[in-house]
């Protein structure tokens, strides 16, 4: 599991089960579990910092480049 985190104030926002090699772009929803609760405005989810990290899509959130950090490991198959 990864742990995403706000760029700005290391807030955890949510885990993630990342499948697979490569960037973190976007975050299917059924594979997140929610920590929280975050703020959503204009279709776009906030830290609690008032930063807009992600972009709501749906079935999943869009990641805004350079608005999160992420630690933990992903799974390779
Ligand atoms: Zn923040």
């Amino acid at each position: 599991m990864l742990t995403v985190r706000c760029a700005a104030c290391r807030q955890k926002l949510w885990k993630y089960d990342k499948v697979g090699r490569g960037q973190l772009l976007r975050c299917h929803k059924d594979r997140i579990t929610p920590l929280h609760t975050l703020p959503q405005k204009d279709g776009k989810i906030y830290c609690f910092c008032g930063k807009p990290v992600g972009i709501e899509k749906g079935t999943s959130i869009s990641m805004i480049s350079g608005a999160f950090i992420h630690s933990g490991s992903k799974r390779n198959y």
